[in-house]
């Protein structure tokens, strides 16, 4: 079968042939039907080869979604034919976060050799993807999987990086989201359906205002070295509530920083250079500034957010690729000329 991979880090992936997988005992086969290309690829693509942390070749791809083509010994929860999408942050399973959902933090996968799909394991950039447990599928029943698939990731990291603010997002407040990208045009309308809040946008191209104007934005401002003074016009010495940097770049942290007012939160959502860090102390920012800085999210709220999309309230902005022309998709991502998110469609 054919499969994007990473065959050697700093350089663009390849397509190639490789075996199609068969599902060992727990494990389920999917025939892949959508899988999104992220920012977080272009950062591996990027790292360097020395002290890489994930053995190469790997097919590339943590958002998936397919049809289960074949069952393991001992699943019994799915049946073939069953359209899903695959949740992708795997934990243990049995520890207390896992337990809580939040395989996202589970302690113990990198010691039990567990990892996401296209981050360590066998990505969805493929022909067929193994899921080692029925448990990581969630049924996506009449949604479309193309237009569903982005919320694996693109959806379900702004969900949760949004939800623990959402009791501060009250009548009168402002959210602010830097990076109107992926995630970032999937938050802003989250911020709008689960929230009163104003909503500002940041990014650094009218083009990409305009785009989150049309996703709900009520305003936007241009990213750039006035970005703290122009969005402290809108807010007034308040500042901003809750800030969430889907960018995570040094500038873009600063002005999060520099907007968000006292009791706010800055919600550091994107990986940046991967060395971009938020100051904080007594003097640095309002008084009783939260600072988090999330990874993906849990397994309810993926079942949460697909839920808010049948409901008609997430319109993911997509741009289709066949698995043949997949590489065209990373190099537009690695360009940033993407409107929304990139979808690799298996012929
Ligand atoms: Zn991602
Ligand atoms: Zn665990």
């Amino acid at each position: 079968m054919k499969a994007i991979q990473i065959v050697t880090p700093g350089q663009a992936p390849e397509l190639r042939e490789v075996d199609k997988p068969t599902p060992g005992p727990g494990q389920v086969l999917l025939k892949v039907t959508a899988a999104g290309a992220c920012h977080s690829d272009d950062f591996v693509l990027n790292m360097p080869a020395e002290g890489f942390p994930y053995p190469l070749p790997m097919t590339l791809g943590h958002e998936g979604a397919g049809v289960v083509a074949a069952v393991g010994s001992g699943v019994t929860t799915l049946s073939e034919g069953t359209s899903v999408a695959v949740y992708g942050p795997w934990g243990c399973g049995v520890c207390h976060f896992c337990s809580r959902g939040l395989e996202n933090y589970c302690p113990r996968a990198a010691e039990l050799g567990i990892a996401p799909p296209g981050l360590g394991k066998e990505g969805a950039m493929a022909e067929y993807l193994i899921v080692d447990d029925a448990r990581h599928l969630v049924p996506l029943g009449d949604l479309d999987p193309v237009a569903a698939v982005p919320l694996t990731d693109a959806g379900l990291t702004p969900y949760h990086a949004i939800k623990p603010s959402l009791g501060k997002l009250v009548g009168g407040t402002t959210a602010v989201v830097i990076g109107a990208g992926g995630l970032g045009h999937i938050g802003i309308q989250l911020l709008r359906h689960l929230t009163p809040a104003r909503v500002i946008a940041l990014d650094v191209s009218e083009d990409k205002l305009s785009f989150a104007r049309e996703v709900g934005a009520h305003e936007t401002v241009l990213s750039d070295a006035d970005a703290v003074a122009n969005v402290r016009k809108i807010t007034g010495n308040e500042g901003a509530t809750a800030v969430f940097d889907f960018v995570g770049l040094q500038p873009t942290i600063d002005t999060a920083m520099g907007i968000v007012g006292t009791m706010g939160d800055v919600v550091i959502v994107g990986i940046g250079d991967g060395v971009a860090a938020a100051k904080v102390g007594f003097f640095s920012q309002p008084y009783e500034v939260s600072v988090r800085a999330p990874y993906w999210g849990a397994r309810d709220e993926l079942i949460e957010v697909l839920d808010l999309a049948r409901d008609g309230v997430l319109e993911v902005a997509v741009e289709k690729f066949s698995l043949d022309n997949g590489l065209e998709a990373y190099r537009r991502l690695a360009a940033n000329e993407l409107r929304g998110r990139a979808v690799v469609v298996p012929d």
